[in-house]
């Protein structure tokens, strides 16, 4: 057996001294909890996004949830969303007594859109949840219209589309709710953290009461010698705050989205370039032209109807090569508790299905080398000769 060559991580994150440095000063600062970083990490991600309101939360999970009770979704309510994302844009639905009701993903962009959300809207429908695939927005105008003339909210899990753009505005500047992912492996990371952007006023408000218990002040206040000791609970809230250690971070990290999202930008156009002859492999489509991807993933399609190798098949001459992969994602609706549940089945959305089932994310990371994104490009164009 020859030597394996060196591993290729599925991702690695960005992190180098001005990130250290940060979170070390908070901790020498004496706050590390909920505090001025805090505030700062939300008025500059608020800046970043041109959004009215920014909270910062220990998830995006946590800013769905929240977004979804601060827009008054509850029980026999339902909520329109992919079955082609990860568990939490569900779950969450769950959380609140809402019935989950899963849209067909278009299948070029992979993104549900008005066309496959309209059929699924019944008179108890009362917000959709439009996740952004792999960053790439999904068609808002059409979507925020159709929501518009039925009085449904629409909330956006942009845990891929931090730094996105759709028709030159940021993800996050014009939604009612708008929630990212600061997760270990998203494009820009605080370990874990999440903040919801709004244009309103009454969901800003909403949030920032259900994230510290319901309470009417914050530590921060109670605590310093401005504050005062008394407080009082005005809803029965959640402990989704963050803390400044995850904000000194994260600010480090917002400064450099931008240049994270132009690296990945790049490899991804590699990879395209140096796969476009493969016929069996299919990419999500390009963005609209006056649209920005946060290309957060690279996901290809193993057309077998191309004449694709079968995936596992796939997968094990990635792992002969020591090369990562995954999947995103194995579709929400055919997983035990949405079978169970809800009475989901194969067959119920078969474009999701079809397409969940040939997909295999690639590598991607600021900082690969031009060897590590041959030998993936290699594996995938030898594998089947
Ligand atoms: C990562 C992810 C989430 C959850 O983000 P957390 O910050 O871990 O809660 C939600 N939706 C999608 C599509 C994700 O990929």
């Amino acid at each position: 057996m020859p030597d394996s060559p060196p591993p290729i991580p599925f991702f690695k994150p960005s992190i180098d001294d001005q990130e250290i440095e940060a979170v070390v000063a908070t901790l020498r600062s004496g706050w590390v909890t909920m505090g001025p970083r805090t505030a700062e990490f939300e008025q500059a991600f608020q800046r970043y996004c041109g959004a009215e309101h920014a909270k910062a939360l220990n998830s995006c999970t946590a800013g769905l949830h929240l977004a979804l009770l601060a827009l008054g979704v509850g029980s026999e309510d339902e909520v329109v969303t992919s079955s082609l994302t990860f568990a939490a844009t569900a779950n969450v639905i769950c959380h609140v007594g809402a019935k989950p009701v899963f849209a067909e993903i278009d299948p070029e962009t992979w993104n549900i859109t008005a066309a496959t959300i309209e059929p699924r809207l019944t008179e108890r429908t009362r917000a959709v949840i439009a996740v952004h695939y792999a960053g790439l927005p999904c068609d808002l105008a059409p979507i925020r219209e159709l929501c518009t003339r039925r009085g449904i909210a629409l909330i956006e899990d942009a845990a891929h589309a931090a730094g996105a753009r759709y028709r030159g505005r940021p993800i996050g500047a014009d939604a009612d709710a708008a929630a990212f992912s600061f997760y270990a492996n998203k494009n820009m990371t605080t370990g874990e953290g999440g903040m919801l952007t709004t244009r309103s006023q009454e969901v800003a408000d909403a949030v920032h009461r259900m994230r510290l218990h319901g309470m009417s002040k914050d530590a921060w206040r109670r605590y310093t010698n401005t504050g005062t000791w008394r407080y009082d609970v005005v809803t029965a809230g959640f402990k989704y705050n963050t803390t400044d250690i995850n904000a000194a971070l994260g600010l480090v990290q917002l400064q450099k989205l931008d240049s994270f999202i132009e690296a990945r930008a790049k490899i991804a156009a590699q990879y395209r370039e140096a796969l476009s002859d493969v016929a069996f492999v299919r990419f999500q489509a390009t963005a609209h032209p006056e649209d920005t991807p946060a290309h957060h993933l690279v996901a290809v399609r193993l057309d077998s109807s191309r004449g694709a190798p079968d995936r596992e098949r796939v997968m094990e001459h990635f792992r002969a090569r020591n090369i990562a992969y995954s999947v995103h994602f194995q579709p929400m609706h055919l997983m035990s508790f949405y079978r169970e549940r809800w009475g989901h089945q194969e067959g119920d959305l078969p474009v999701t299905e079809a397409i969940s089932s040939e997909l295999l994310s690639l590598p991607l990371y600021p900082g690969m080398t031009e060897e590590q994104i041959n030998r993936v490009v290699d594996a995938l164009r030898t594998v089947a000769a």
